[in-house]
Formats: C-alpha cells, structure tokens, sequence
C-alpha cells in the first residue's frame, strides 16, 4: 500500500491522480482495510473530510462532501423524468446514490448493481455518513459486473445512473460507446441515462467522449456540473442523455431534503462556463 504513509506520529494516505498530482490527507485512523477481489477497500477518518471510502489508493466519497455528488447524480435525472418508477444504479458502492434516490415517493424499485460487495458491506457499516446504512425494501442489491447485467437484463428502466469509479480496472469498460448502447436499449422510451463523466479540467477528453457519444445515441445530450472539493480540481461533470426531448426546469420540484441540491441547483448546473458550454474546449 505506497500510497499509505506513516509521517512522525501520523498516517497520510497520498492519493495519486493519474501519475502527475499528489493530494494528501492527514488520517486519524484507519478503520477499515481489506482485499476483495476486485480492489482495497479502505474506510479511514480524515481530519478534515471526516470518513472516507478509498479504493486502490483513490478516494471515492467522503462525510465532508458526499452529498453534493450524490444529491446531483440521482435528482436532477429523477426530476427531469417527474415520475420516475423504476431506477438502475451501476456502481454506487458507497450507497449514497441509492438513499437519495429512496427519497422520491414514486420511485418503486432500485436495482443498484454493484461488482464489489465488500464495498457495500463496508459503507453501510463504517460510512453511515453517506450510506445512511441504507435499508429500504426498495433497494434490490446485485453484485455482479454491470456491463454483464445491462448486456443481459430484460428489465427496462425510468432512469439510470452511472456512479462509477475512474474509467480503469473493472470501472474502464463503463466509459465506453458500446456499454451506453446497451444502457440505451434498457432505458424506456421516455428514459434518462446519467453517468458521471469525470473532471472537466483534468480528464477533458473522457468528459467530452462522453458527451459526444451521448450526442450521436439519444435525441437530447447534455452536461451538467457540480463543485465537490474531494475531487482533484473540486469541479464534477456529469452528462445526461434522453431518447426524447427534455426540459430542464425546477416547475415539478418538490422538497426531498437535501444539503447541496435545489430548485436554483437543478437549472444552473447546465448554465456552463465558456469552455463546457463549447462542449470542452481544452
Ligand atoms: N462517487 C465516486 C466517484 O466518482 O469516485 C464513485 C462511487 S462508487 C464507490 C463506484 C463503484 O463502482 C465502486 O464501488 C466500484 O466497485 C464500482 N464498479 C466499478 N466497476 C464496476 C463494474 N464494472 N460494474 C459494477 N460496479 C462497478
């Protein structure tokens, strides 16, 4: 584990991004560490994030902004639809997703399809922060590889969600044309696909992938963003994908307590600065 580091009396987990920037965190424990299959799974309390989920080294969520990246992913699609029933999670490990999307009285099932059950094991008992421990009858977990189970599934869905890790390991395939081609078959006529599509700043060629393979599949493409300080740059795209027009607006809003997301939240995060209104110009 290189990216773990005892400095004089303290642990620091130094988080490498693609080999050219270092971010570290100064721990106060480790709480959690194991090996699955797939990845190190690792829950340690920050001193200035609170609780976090790592994998391989990478941190994926934490108790300080979790939220704000979980609030964006699952309600600006589920109020786009205005009545979503049935929703598909890829990833989501961190349950985060999954609680938001139970917060909407017309969602009747969630089908969160997850590789790593140790993830979910983790999260639900050491990271309640964002998991909420996650308990409802509505959630159907299922641990499998989600570029299988969209290949194979029969089911349709109101609205699917992307929340995966870093386009490499078993996450690389979940940023590729073909798997949102498989995802668009699963989508009802009236569907909304959203995938978190990486930092606009850092990673602007898998952003603007993402959005032009979006633009040649569904008949309304769009990105959209959020300000969550774990990721490097702070600055979040997600893209967003419908096989009919869509209109972004705040009319069929109700209140689902949230921290970071609102009315004014749901149409400016399309209002882009120059370069992603461009469609990523770096
Ligand atoms: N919000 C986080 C971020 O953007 O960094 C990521 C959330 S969540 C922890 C990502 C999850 O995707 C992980 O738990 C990982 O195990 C899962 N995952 C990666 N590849 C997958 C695949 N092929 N099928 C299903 N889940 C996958």
């Amino acid at each position: 584990m290189e990216w773990l580091q005892k400095i004089d009396s303290d642990y620091w987990l130094i988080e490498q991004d693609r080999g050219n920037l270092t971010v570290s965190y100064r721990l106060k424990e480790i709480i959690f560490s194991e090996k699955s299959t797939f990845q190190h799974v690792m829950i340690a309390d920050s001193y200035d994030f609170g609780r976090m989920l790592v994998l391989d080294g990478v941190v994926q969520t934490t108790a300080l902004d979790g939220h704000i990246y979980n609030e964006m992913i699952t309600h600006v699609p589920l109020f786009i639809h205005k009545n979503p029933e049935k929703v598909l999670i890829i990833g989501g490990g961190d349950c985060g997703a999954a609680k938001e999307v139970t917060k909407h009285v017309s969602v009747k099932d969630i089908h969160m399809v997850e590789i790593d059950e140790l993830v979910v094991n983790a999260c639900r008992k050491h990271l309640q922060e964002v998991s909420g421990n996650l308990s409802d009858p509505r959630v159907s977990f299922i641990f499998t590889d989600g570029i299988e189970f969209v290949k194979k599934t029969e089911q349709t869905y109101d609205v699917i969600i992307v929340d995966s890790s870093d386009p490499e390991g078993p996450a690389e395939q979940l940023f590729e044309f073909e798997f949102y081609q498989h995802l668009k078959r699963k989508l009802k006529d009236d569907g909304i696909l959203v995938c978190q599509s990486q930092s606009p700043l850092f990673q602007a060629n898998i952003t603007r992938n993402t959005f032009n393979n979006f633009q040649e599949l569904f008949a309304h493409a769009d990105v959209y963003y959020a300000v969550v300080p774990t990721y490097p740059g702070g600055f979040w795209s997600f893209t967003i994908g419908s096989k009919s027009p869509i209109n972004i607006s705040c009319e069929s809003l109700v209140d689902v307590n949230t921290k970071y997301f609102n009315k004014d939240m749901m149409v400016s995060s399309f209002k882009l600065p120059q370069f992603l209104a461009k469609k990523i110009i770096y």
